[in-house]
């Protein structure tokens, strides 16, 4: 069996590792880099290239250089977060023919997971380099509060780039794996991860290598990108009050203010004062107009005051689920590169009551903790067993817009749950089964996953048939519905691709896509 790949694929960077000799190890890309930036850059003439490259580019050619892709991944274009994100990107984004968002590039289009597909490429590439020797099978993590569709979406984006993708697993359950891996002691661990995109709080307990997730929270719209946004909305009104220019419009301005906001932010974290200095933002009557300010670590952490006291609640949440006071936490691990902000280790200091453990390397870890699952799974690690949950209540509506959990939240998966149901009128011979994930009590309150029709149910009074409907969920998070009238045995079965999912006909065209820009690089 070859070797299988642990790749982090993150909103901001990505970065792969493998099991070498028994322990984790990161690869450095070809740029000698640890970490990749996760962006791809196109050309006039369509030509791509990922990474270090891309954000160079990213300034000088703002509308053919994709970021962040993995905001817009399993997202319907019509999303109360891609409509609010969209504005903010300087590249377009379309919506596809099944209502989903895509992004277009010299009046090509690209599914998020073909973009997310060429990030995977170099990073396949990159072990590739360092073995000598084609890699087929991956890990790759995702948020512990990726849905469905997006879990569906991260495996698709594995299978353009040419990996088999063995397992997906949460990101904080892979840091977990990696802290762990290290330590033969017993342990009640918060892994607080905080990237470019969004926050997981996960509750782990180690027991005689035997992990197990027994809470995750979080939220999905919360990230460095939004601390980026503070920080540019301010510098953008500072500029149009000193000049009375609005650059809100200007790809090329907003593009050098965003990459400033970052550069200060992360200055921030060691430095107490940052300038920042942008020549030539722009232009009016009396000639160019320059933006020059000093940003001091307290002036930023006033702007990030709202965004730093949203962490409180999925904590909060987390400790709750998991039964867990905290009092009772060995150790708090701090995962993704927001973690550095001062600002928000104090946050979780005061949240958790415990100073939060620095050990680990935020943008490696995951990383790791993905190499040393493909180990558990290609036989290289043993004495580790990984239970991980689901972060979200599963169900179908019933009658009264009301929802019926079939599988609760944080349960462990894999799982398979079965419920019996019934018709609510006479001679009724059809049910819809619509699948739902959420907490709330109201079906129409919670995220659609996907509908499918049992026909053929035997004719009889309401109330009286028998509909068995079964949940399963398997150890990628991915979903499976079936329903099954018990007096015929009729039945049918859904892969609940959210509806964001490629459908094959996509799916076959993005890998030949991609097969013939690989040809062309060979
Ligand atoms: P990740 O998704 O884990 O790669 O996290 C990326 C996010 O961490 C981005 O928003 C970065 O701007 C942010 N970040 C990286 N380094 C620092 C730093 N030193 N201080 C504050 N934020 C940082």
């Amino acid at each position: 069996m070859g070797k299988i790949i642990g790749i982090d694929l993150g909103t901001t960077n990505s970065c792969v590792a493998v099991i070498d000799g028994g322990e984790p190890l990161v690869l450095p890309n070809s740029e000698g880099s640890r970490t990749t930036p996760s962006m791809v850059g196109f050309t006039e003439e369509n030509e791509q290239f990922v990474g270090q490259q891309a954000k160079r580019q990213a300034i000088i050619n703002p509308a053919q250089t994709i970021y962040d892709i993995k905001r817009l991944i399993g997202h319907k274009h019509s999303s109360d977060q891609v409509r609010k994100y969209a504005q903010t990107l300087p590249f377009k984004i379309i919506e596809n023919t099944n209502g989903d968002a895509w992004v277009k590039v010299n009046g090509q289009e690209y599914s998020p997971q073909e973009i997310s597909s060429l990030i995977l490429r170099k990073m396949k590439q990159t072990a590739e380099d360092y073995f000598g020797e084609e890699i087929t099978e991956a890990v790759i993590t995702v948020p512990a509060y990726f849905n469905d569709a997006q879990r569906q979406a991260t495996k698709d984006a594995g299978k353009i780039a040419g990996l088999t993708v063995r397992r997906i697993i949460n990101e904080p359950t892979a840091a977990a794996l990696a802290y762990g891996f290290e330590q033969t002691e017993d342990a009640n661990l918060v892994i607080f991860d905080l990237g470019g995109g969004t926050l997981d709080v996960s509750i782990v307990q180690i027991r005689g290598g035997v992990f197990e997730v027994v809470s995750t929270a979080g939220d999905n719209h919360l990230g460095g990108e939004d601390f980026d946004r503070a920080v540019l909305d301010f510098l953008m009104e500072r500029f149009q009050s000193e000049t009375g220019i609005d650059v809100s419009e200007d790809n090329m301005a907003l593009q050098r203010l965003k990459e400033a906001a970052e550069n200060a932010k992360c200055e921030l974290s060691t430095a107490s004062e940052t300038n920042i200095n942008l020549p030539f933002l722009a232009v009016d009557d009396s000639g160019p107009r320059h933006l020059s300010l000093t940003l001091s670590r307290s002036q930023l952490n006033d702007l990030c005051y709202d965004l730093v006291e949203r962490l409180d609640k999925p904590c909060l949440q987390a400790l709750q689920e998991a039964g867990i006071d905290k009092g009772a936490i060995d150790d708090v691990l701090l995962v993704g590169g927001m973690t550095r902000m001062p600002l928000v280790q104090e946050r979780v200091q005061e949240i958790f009551g415990k100073k939060p453990n620095k050990g680990v390397n935020p943008d490696e870890v995951v990383a790791k903790g993905a190499a040393i699952q493909s180990g558990i799974l290609g036989g290289e690690v043993k004495e580790v067993i990984l239970l991980d949950i689901t972060p979200f209540s599963l169900g179908i509506r019933v009658r009264g817009d009301r929802f019926s959990p079939i599988i609760g939240k944080n349960t462990p998966v894999p799982t398979m749950e079965t419920k019996v149901f019934t018709t609510t009128e006479d001679k009724q011979d059809i049910v819809t089964v619509t699948v739902l994930q959420g907490e709330n009590d109201m079906a129409s309150k919670n995220k659609l996953l996907g509908m499918f029709n049992l026909t053929g149910i035997a004719p009889a009074a309401a109330g009286k048939p028998r509909i068995e409907v079964t949940f399963e969920i398997d150890t990628d998070g991915i979903v499976n519905v079936s329903a099954k009238d018990l007096s015929t045995n009729a039945s049918q079965t859904i892969t609940v691709e959210g509806h964001s999912g490629l459908s094959n006909e996509e799916l076959q065209r993005a890998m030949q896509r991609s097969q013939k820009a690989q040809a062309a690089l060979a």
